[in-house]
């Protein structure tokens, strides 16, 4: 196969985008478009960003600054209106352009002095196909016009088929992937890129409605006729036994899924709800009820520091009550892991924690009757087989920390079932919200402050950190050097035993700073945190800030979250800082989004989709849910056979 470039730079670059193929690079849409359009010259406002097409009139003058190197020169437009260009620090002009030359200039224009600043100079006039120009979510190694090369060589040697049957193609009038993808990287207008992204976000939405659509299926029809009932009002002896009263919601959750757990058929249940309101909790009571009808319970994590932090949670919270509650995971003793085991296999354990490895150990469970998945965004679509053959009895409970609002929640997830918990067992938590750039000294007197107070303090590097200034351990050395022994640092590289002590020392404020990756993301407690910094900003979905922000300030007490950022647009983080409920920052991530513009954030914590928009494309996604029922419905049609068995059988490997 063809290389993706003779440039090592390049290829480790993108490498960090997870883009190794051509295949990876043709989908690898623009994140938005830059607009080089002429613009009519009797419809600008000054400030504006326009292009002009302009004939050189003087030769360009260099005018050296102190710091900057300004350079001057004048141009006349088609409609003789004479402009002052202006250009700081881009050099390459003085050579690039002489008078009676046709260039195009795209700048901010200044009316009252007919002055055009200089973003982006042409040496020539544009052809309307340069018009529209894609722009890329990049790693720094790698620049917007390599990329751009690399994606010309894509299209020509890799070529996709279309899933979509024939019949719904012509109906919704889709054009072909192929297609698709050529206009969306190489549009003439913007109707191209409307066409383009309407094929993928169709082929998109109907293979995961046609999925939900046969796992709601196979799900209904899946019995335990063993089941006990259990008395719901018996569980009230552990809900007494709490360090505090239930909200509302949490009791309204309880109920619901204590009436699926009574039915014969298995529960399939999503609890939605904002980071800290208190979803965990409810999934013990529902441990407790599942106790109760003498069955063996799990609770998966993401993480195995999340699945520690669960089970001593759940040693704190049944420690009055006679259940055997044991954690399984990798760093165990073969000796240890054996025994729990044997214990497991004799219905001697009522409830083991863990991760997603539990279920590949060749361990049986004889009374598995509910298993609870926190953080369901970080596993497949098809929860249940995540069970592999020992779930087939049990009622699923999945845990969500992006609450959406229900009726998207009822786009996105179907008609599964769903309780969602508003409230917080508190009156709200007190993050403020601040934005900053990179200078240390923005940060210090906030750390000062925080540690001053005994509380601890989250340094958060992005996943990918654009340059090398964000990187986790470059932070980490960045942070030891003026605060030394009082920092650790967490990242995905460490072995188990180092991520505990890091997380052990963190909360009990021996080292009261930790800089991580977003591991923290996921669900971590550490109640008298009174302070998250985040490196990068705009590389996160705001949901997944959220989220991040949820970390913060349990103790009730104030807190503040401060996002560095160096970009010129933080319109959306100001947005975000202004908007503390999980449901309405659902909604702002989407709505704010504009058209062509992906989250490319694959584990952003939305469900599933990479290019649907579940606000933007409503009506979209109703049509193509039309015709996901219709597919599944006529499962023999030649025509639907074909993409039903794919389904099915990746649906199988899930
Ligand atoms: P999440 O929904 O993000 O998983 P948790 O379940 O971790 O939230 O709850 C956050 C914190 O609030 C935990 O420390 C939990 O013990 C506490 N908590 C849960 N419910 C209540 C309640 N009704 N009253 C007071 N504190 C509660
Ligand atoms: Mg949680």
């Amino acid at each position: 196969m063809a290389k993706l470039s003779n440039s090592s730079r390049i290829i480790s670059g993108l490498a960090k985008y997870d883009i190794h193929t051509f295949r990876d690079v043709i989908f690898h849409l623009p994140r938005r478009y830059l607009d080089l359009r002429y613009t009519d010259e009797f419809k600008m406002n000054t400030n504006e960003k326009v292009t002009l097409k302009l004939m050189v009139t003087s030769a360009p003058l260099l005018i050296k600054g102190p710091k900057v190197a300004i350079i001057r020169f004048t141009a006349v437009s088609p409609r003789g209106a004479n402009y002052k260009v202006v250009a700081y620090n881009q050099r390459y002009i003085l050579n690039a352009i002489k008078p009676n030359m046709e260039i195009t200039v795209y700048g901010t224009i200044n009316l009252r002095f007919l002055e055009l600043t200089v973003i982006k100079l042409f040496p020539r006039a544009l052809s309307e196909a340069e018009q529209i120009v894609p722009l890329y979510s990049l790693p720094s190694e790698v620049g917007n016009h390599e990329f751009t090369r690399i994606v010309q060589k894509a299209l020509k040697n890799e070529s996709v088929t279309s899933r979509v049957p024939l019949p719904l193609r012509d109906k919704n009038g889709l054009i072909s992937l192929n297609d698709a993808l050529k206009r969306v990287h190489n549009p003439l207008d913007m109707n191209d890129v409307f066409d383009g992204l309407k094929a993928l976000k169709y082929e998109e939405g109907l293979e995961y409605f046609i999925k939900l659509l046969l796992i709601k299926r196979s799900n209904s029809e899946l019995v335990n006729s063993r089941k006990t009932i259990v008395n719901l009002k018996d569980a009230n002896e552990f809900v007494k036994s709490l360090p505090f009263k239930l909200t509302k919601d949490q009791i309204k959750a309880i109920r619901e899924i204590g009436y699926d757990m009574n039915k014969e058929t298995l529960m399939y249940r999503l609890l939605q709800g904002d980071v800290g309101s208190g979803k965990t909790v409810v999934s013990f009571v529902a441990l407790y009820i599942n106790y109760l009808r003498n069955a063996q319970g799990v609770l998966l994590a993401p993480t195995e520091s999340l699945a520690k932090q669960h089970y001593d949670t759940l040693l704190t919270f049944f420690k009055d009550f006679p259940l055997r509650i044991e954690l399984l995971i990798g760093a165990l003793t073969p000796n240890a892991k054996t025994k729990l085991k044997d214990d497991i296999q004799k219905g001697e354990v009522d409830i083991i924690v863990g991760t997603h490895a539990l279920f590949s150990e060749d361990v049986f469970y004889p009374k598995l009757e509910l298993v609870v998945i926190d953080e369901q965004h970080k596993f497949g679509v098809n929860q249940r087989n995540t069970l592999l053959n020992k779930g087939e009895k049990a009622d699923l409970l999945l845990l969500s920390a992006t609450p959406i609002p229900r009726t998207l929640a009822n786009v996105i997830y179907g008609d599964m079932d769903i309780s969602t918990i508003e409230s917080f067992p508190h009156d709200g938590r007190l993050v403020e919200t601040v934005i900053t750039t990179s200078p240390l000294k923005n940060v210090t007197s906030l750390i000062d402050k925080t540690l001053a107070e005994n509380r601890q303090v989250y340094i958060i590097a992005p996943k990918i950190s654009f340059g090398d200034k964000t990187n986790v351990l470059v932070l980490y050395e960045r942070f030891s050097a003026r605060y030394s022994n009082l920092v650790t640092v967490l990242h995905g590289q460490l072995t188990s035993e180092e991520k505990d002590a890091a997380l052990l020392n963190f909360k009990n404020g021996l080292t009261p700073i930790l800089v991580s990756t977003t591991v923290v993301e996921v669900g971590i407690d550490v109640k008298s945190a009174g302070l998250m910094i985040i490196y990068e900003p705009h590389s996160f979905g705001l949901s997944s800030l959220h989220q991040l922000r949820g970390r913060i300030g349990r103790d009730g007490k104030k807190a503040t979250l401060c996002l560095v950022s160096d970009e010129e647009d933080n319109y959306k983080l100001e947005e975000f800082a202004k908007e503390d409920n999980g449901f309405k920052i659902a909604e702002l991530d989407l709505t704010l989004r504009g058209p062509g513009e992906l989250t490319g954030e694959k584990q952003s914590g939305m469900p599933g989709f990479l290019y649907l928009n579940v606000i933007k494309d409503l009506s979209l996604i109703t049509k193509i849910k039309e015709d996901a029922l219709e597919v599944v419905n006529n499962p023999a049609n030649p025509h639907y056979f074909p993409l039903l068995k794919l389904i099915n059988d990746s649906l199988a490997k899930e």
